[in-house]
């Protein structure tokens, strides 16, 4: 049999149901189709890790007797005409972009008379038919009793036996950025990171997740983008050992079931009662938050650590959106679009959902009154201050009291820009607008 093996996030060799052909009798042919769209949406960031992982897959795929094929999506339909395979293997993908190419796709198989079939590995469990609106009711109803028979794992290839084919390629691009040298890691090195963590992180993950030093969480989320990593094999690893951690991998599947149910949160507020907020677009503003420029020493050592390193953890992430949304009012969507163009992790599905639950209007969402204070999130989570000293370098000299306390800071520390919002006058214009518009 000759079967197509579509890569499109599945960057790994290990336990990915592309390869379930791949046993020395069928021919594999693995393709990866470059898309324009992708190309325009995706941040430098997120591209760089991801054609390396895929450089990386390619050189794997060799030494397993196969070859990847990269092509243009203007070249598909002559590459599968010609090809002439009896099947093509596809894992499915919620993002409305890739839901309207997916359909293209089959219509061209239709077309072709070429079989196909659409497997899972974007999420642990299958998609439910109806949505849920809440997380707690998607976890126990669905996610809790499917997730036993979703964790069989697929073998490793045996040989891809591909063909030699002639077929008009195009490079893989090349792609630069200085955050992404903090992430570069091959299928092997990710691994190897994932079993230092559940060696040395996972039984403390519950108590030590919300901590903001380097080993209190897996790190793993853009190797889960890129596919580097199973989410099956993370699930089976934690079970028994944390169930908060599989709790967050839920998570990952609740907000990718959202998007698959609702498209277009993209743009608008999951809940109606949202719609029409007046949300405040001040360019200068959003500048400053966008720079690390806020004053809030916190804040501004999350988004420094975001321009620096494409990546924040996801406490700092809450306190920098809701700062946002909240002491500033401007909307989601623009910090929505920037953490997209500089996550190194940018996945559409969570990054909508996740600021669309700090900003109060999601599904599930913290109530609008939940306002992170940023002094008291460092003061419990990064009480001896390194985590902000790192990244705000003109504070490396302030002792930890005066770092958490706004006044003193000030007497420490001349050329750090003084606050730009008081927190309480922000809370309090952020808790008025919020009491107008849902009263009108
Ligand atoms: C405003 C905002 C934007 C976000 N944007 C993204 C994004 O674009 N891409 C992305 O992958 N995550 C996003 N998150 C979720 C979360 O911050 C990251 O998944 C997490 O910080 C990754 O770190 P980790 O791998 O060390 O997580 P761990 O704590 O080790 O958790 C393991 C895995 O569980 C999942 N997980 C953990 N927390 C969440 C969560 N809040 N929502 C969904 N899944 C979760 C992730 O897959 C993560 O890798 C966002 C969160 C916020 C508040």
């Amino acid at each position: 049999m000759r079967v197509v093996a579509l890569v499109r996030r599945e960057l790994r060799l290990d336990d990915n149901p592309l390869w379930q052909h791949a046993d020395g009798r069928n021919e594999v042919i693995p393709l990866f189709v470059l898309d324009d769209f992708n190309q325009q949406e995706h941040g430098d960031n997120l591209r760089a890790l991801f054609f390396f992982a895929l450089r990386s897959l390619r050189e794997s795929i060799a030494r397993h007797g196969g070859r990847l094929f990269c092509i243009h999506t203007s070249q598909q339909e002559v590459f599968f005409a010609t090809v002439k395979p009896d099947l093509v293997l596809f894992c499915e993908d919620h993002e409305p972009h890739s839901r309207e190419r997916d359909k293209q796709l089959c219509r061209l198989f239709d077309r072709l008379s070429i079989r196909y079939q659409v497997l899972r590995d974007s999420t642990i469990v299958p998609m439910p038919d109806q949505a849920f609106v809440t997380f707690t009711q998607f976890y126990k109803r669905h996610f809790l009793p499917l997730l036993p028979d979703c964790l069989t794992t697929f073998p490793p290839p045996k040989n891809f036996n591909t063909p030699e084919l002639s077929v008009p390629e195009v490079p893989l691009p090349e792609v630069q950025s200085d955050a992404a040298i903090y992430w570069l890691a091959d299928e092997e090195g990710v691994q190897q990171k994932w079993r230092r963590f559940v060696c040395q992180g996972l039984s403390a993950y519950a108590e030590r997740r919300n901590l903001l030093t380097e080993d209190a969480t897996s790190r793993m989320s853009p190797y889960i983008r890129c596919g580097l990593i199973s989410l099956r094999k993370m699930a089976r690893d934690a079970m028994g050992m944390s169930e908060a951690f599989v709790r967050e991998l839920a998570w990952h599947d609740f907000y990718a079931h959202l998007l698959h149910h609702f498209p277009e949160t993209t743009d608008v507020e999951w809940k109606r009662e949202w719609q029409g907020f007046p949300w405040r677009h001040d360019e200068k503003a959003f500048e400053r938050w966008c720079q690390g420029r806020t004053g809030i020493p916190l804040v501004d050592a999350g988004m420094r650590q975001l321009q620096r390193e494409g990546w924040l953890p996801n406490r700092v992430r809450m306190v920098v959106a809701s700062f946002l949304t909240k002491h500033l009012q401007i909307d989601w969507r623009w910090g929505e679009r920037h953490f997209y163009r500089y996550l190194v992790d940018a996945d559409l599905a969570q990054n909508v959902g996740n600021w669309q639950w700090v900003a109060g209007c999601g599904a599930d969402a913290a109530p609008y009154f939940r306002i992170f204070n940023p002094l008291l999130q460092a003061r419990k989570f990064d009480p001896n201050g390194d985590y902000i000293r790192c990244y705000v370098t003109e504070l490396s000299h302030v002792p930890n009291d005066a770092l958490h306390d706004l006044e003193r800071l000030r007497s420490f520390a001349l050329d750090y820009p003084p606050p730009m919002v008081d927190l309480e006058r922000g809370r309090e214009t952020f808790m008025e607008l919020a009491r107008q518009h849902f009263a009108s």
